[in-house]
Order: C-alpha cells, then sequence, then structure tokens
C-alpha cells in the first residue's frame, strides 16, 4: 500500500480482510522514497505512485489518491487538499483554512465531495483504477474526533453527522475510500484466483 497516512491504512485494511494476501504499508520499510504527487488529477497521482512501488518492490502494489471539492471552492482544494495550509500543513492547519475561506457562505452554497481513486499495478504490468465519490456538506465548525483530514467538517446530509462522528465500519460503509476499495477488492481477488 503506498501510503504512510496511518488513518488510510487501518481503513484499506479493514476493507481488504480476510484475502489472502499480506498488507504492508510504507512506513514498515526503512528509507522508502517518495514519489511527487505532480499529476493533474488524482488518477495520474494515482497510478505514478502504484508504478513507482510495483516497480520497486517487484509486487503488487496499490496506491490512492483522494482529496476534497468544494463547490464554492470551483472544486478546490481537490488533488491539494494535503497541503491545502502549505507544503507541510498539518490537517488542523488545513481545516482553518478551509473554515475561513468558506466564511460567510452560506449552508446551501457549502457542498463538496470527497472524491478518492485508487490505483493497482501488478509486477507483470497489469493496471486498474477504481473511483469512489461521497457527497456532503462543509460544516461551521468541527465535530467529532473520529478519522482524519477533513472529516470533523464534513456533514452527511443524510445521517445528519460529521464524518468523524462515525466509526470505522459506518465510515467504511458509505465513504469514497470504501466505495473505492470495495471495487478493487473485487478485482484483487479474481487477479489472485
Ligand atoms: P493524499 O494523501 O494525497 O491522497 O491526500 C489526501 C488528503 O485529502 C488528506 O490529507 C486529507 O486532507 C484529505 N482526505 C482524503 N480522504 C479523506 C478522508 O477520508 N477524510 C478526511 N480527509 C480526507
Amino acid at each position: 500500500m503506498a501510503t504512510k497516512n496511518k488513518g488510510k491504512l487501518r481503513e484499506i485494511q479493514s476493507i481488504l480482510k480476510g484475502l489472502p494476501v499480506r498488507l504492508y504499508g510504507l512506513t514498515h520499510f526503512e528509507h522508502m522514497p517518495d514519489v511527487e504527487e505532480d499529476g493533474k488529477s488524482f488518477f495520474e497521482n494515482s497510478l505514478k505512485k502504484a508504478r513507482f512501488y510495483s516497480k520497486l518492490f517487484g509486487k503488487i502494489a496499490i496506491a490512492d489518491d483522494s482529496g476534497l471539492e468544494v463547490d464554492a471552492l470551483g472544486g478546490g482544494p481537490g488533488i491539494y487538499s494535503a497541503r491545502y495550509a502549505g507544503e507541510r500543513a498539518t490537517d488542523q492547519e488545513n481545516r482553518k483554512k478551509l473554515l475561513k475561506a468558506l466564511e460567510g457562505i452560506p449552508v446551501s452554497k457549502r457542498g463538496a465531495r470527497f472524491k478518492c481513486v485508487i490505483a493497482m499495478v501488478t509486477p507483470e504490468g497489469r493496471e486498474i483504477l477504481v473511483e469512489g465519490t461521497c457527497k456532503g456538506r462543509i460544516g461551521f465548525k468541527e465535530v467529532g474526533r473520529n478519522g482524519f483530514g477533513y472529516d470533523s467538517l464534513f456533514i452527511l446530509p443524510r445521517l445528519g453527522k460529521t464524518m468523524a462522528q462515525l466509526n470505522l465500519e459506518e465510515k467504511n460503509r458509505i465513504s469514497h475510500r470504501g466505495k473505492a476499495l470495495r471495487k478493487l477488492r473485487k478485482m484483487l481477488k479474481d487477479y489472485i484466483s
């Protein structure tokens, strides 16, 4: 799994559980080189990462690229979600910047979606891409303590809760990453058998 993000890894492990594979994140290995995410889309970035680590290890590599698209910001921060408040920004700094950017924007115009694209690349060069989306809106303050990133600002109107008020299982059931991963699970299962 081409990620150093422990929150993501937990979600991914939980959905791929039961498959006859051993999953390792990048933090499992020392001195892992980073891949520059300089693509123009979630597709380009995830594929670039999966290609790189599959080649490096000679194994199946799975990479996700995800982010938040906010209507009032013309789809931003999008692929820049992780570094919205700066190159080394923390989740907290990113959330603060988002709230500031949306100051004065009414509920009706705070629509947003989480997007996740997952790329799987096999040692013989097979490439598979899947996508998942989760619609919601941005709240006026942080609510909830679970999850990571923008979860505490992301309201799911149908549940009347933020993503950060859901436990892992509940989040996986409806999240962008959960949806993409369930598609990937099928593909991976077919590939293994
Ligand atoms: P990536 O690591 O380049 O895919 O960056 C994704 C960034 O988008 C994260 O750092 C978060 O800020 C945000 N993001 C992606 N998925 C989620 C999620 O499930 N919850 C909250 N924030 C997310």
